[in-house]
């Protein structure tokens, strides 16, 4: 399935192999494999490790601690440690929040708060969506104003990714009511230990703990909090929810998937004990979400090259949130029909049995993964950015 199969590369891609099949601790692995949402303390394990070997952010400028790497060569890190079932990174501080305050921060701020994302010692969550302001966003009412050196924050804020174990939230807030919905927005990093916040948890669909309701009472928070300039924070959210839909589209994780249902499918027998994979309805259903699949690689790579340039990954971002959603709902929803009930079984959190490479963890992420369609931007709003910035309609 390689696109890109020069010799750099594999040297490259060998080292990394070595270095991750040397470093990630074997139940972090695990965990990963099992599809359980990870623990903070287990998070900042791997994040340490690939802090100290100066590939904690791979996709930051070397000036702030990235390795330099072109964007191939973080793919296929990426990719690499996807095979090896290496955690996620934290999504929140190496992909919104570090990016965001390196282009809009203070640099008081990037010295302050990039060390601790790189390092794992500190996590960082978002404050955008509120009861009545998801899709539609720039219409939220929490308000910021200004009282001496100080913000006082008032709000709700909810489906707050990771809050539970979040050191830092960025948060967007009403800082000018007369303004029009989108122009009077500002953005503020909030220690999630100031006094006046609340936070409530909300179980999801997968039985797991990873999202939070936030209430903000007199919420006080010094001025220079402020990211960027007062009333310019729908800019930087634009942008901070373009980067959020190309990491969306998680082509290495869904590359590893793919292969692993295909394993799946040659171990796998049906009643009559005939490999999965003798099925032409299955054989078939492989290779469509394959041909898919290298779509969709092609065109993540197109952007993150783009990006690497300088330039911006522009409507080019929904459409990949679209197809990379929908089709890692479709690659869990085949590992389903594939397993059957034996999907249960093989489920180490459904009382199942230790983790099989190929085979565990499949219920937990089909559930978990309804969301994909939903969060970064509906689907739904994806689309209509398209008609309008693509199609001119
Ligand atoms: C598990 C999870 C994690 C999340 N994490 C975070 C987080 O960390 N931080 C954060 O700020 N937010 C987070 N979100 C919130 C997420 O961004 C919103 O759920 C999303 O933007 C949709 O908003 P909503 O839930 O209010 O749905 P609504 O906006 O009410 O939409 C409901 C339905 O109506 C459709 N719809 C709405 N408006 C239109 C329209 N104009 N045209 C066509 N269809 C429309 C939508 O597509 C959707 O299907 C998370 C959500 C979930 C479920």
């Amino acid at each position: 399935m390689g696109l890109f199969d020069t010799p750099e590369l594999r040297a490259f891609r060998s080292d990394v192999r070595a270095f991750i099949a040397r470093a990630l601790p074997q139940e972090l692995r695990a965990a990963t494999c099992a599809g359980l949402h990870l623990s903070r303390m287990q998070m900042a394990a791997w994040q340490g490790i690939l802090g100290r070997q100066g590939w904690g952010a791979p996709h930051w400028p070397a000036a702030h601690g990235g390795p330099g790497w072109t964007a191939l060569e973080r793919y296929v890190f990426e990719e690499e440690c996807a095979f090896a079932d290496a955690p996620p990174g934290d999504v929140l501080g190496l992909y919104l929040a570090g990016p965001m305050l390196i282009a809009a921060g203070s640099a008081a701020q990037c010295a302050r708060y990039l060390p601790p994302i790189l390092n794992g010692t500190e996590f960082w969550c978002q404050g955008f969506s509120e009861p009545n302001a998801g899709s539609d966003l720039a219409s939220l009412k929490t308000t910021a104003r200004r009282d001496g050196d100080m913000w006082v924050i008032d709000g709700t804020k909810t489906w707050l990714s990771s809050g539970h174990y979040a050191d830092m939230l960025f948060l967007l807030a009403r800082t000018d009511r007369q303004a029009k919905p989108q122009a009077g927005l500002s953005m503020f990093i909030v220690p999630m230990s100031t006094p006046g916040l609340k936070l409530d948890p909300i179980l999801t669909i997968d039985e797991g703990h990873s999202v939070n309701a936030l209430f903000l009472d007199d919420v006080r928070i010094p001025a220079d909090h402020l990211i960027g300039q007062e009333n310019r924070g729908w800019d930087y959210a634009k942008d901070l929810l373009a980067r959020e839909r190309v990491n969306n589209a998680q082509a290495p994780r869904t590359k590893a998937d793919i292969v692993r249902l295909d394993a799946m499918a040659r171990t796998l027998c049906d009643a009559a004990g005939k490999p999965l994979i003798e099925d032409p309805v299955v054989r078939r259903r492989l290779s469509t979400l394959t041909a898919d699949f290298l779509a969709l690689e092609s065109a993540v790579l197109g952007v993150i090259g783009r990006q690497m340039r300088g330039g911006e990954p522009g409507p080019a971002a929904s459409t990949l949130k679209i197809r990379g959603s929908e089709l890692q709902q479709r690659v869990t929803e085949t590992a389903i029909a594939l397993l059957g009930t034996r999907a249960i079984v093989l489920t180490p959190g459904y009382g199942g049995g230790p983790c099989d490479a190929a085979a565990s963890g499949w219920i937990e992420r089909h559930l978990f993964r309804r969301v994909v369609t939903i969060y970064a931007g509906a689907n739904e709003i994806q689309r209509t950015i398209i008609a309008k910035s693509i199609l001119g309609m």
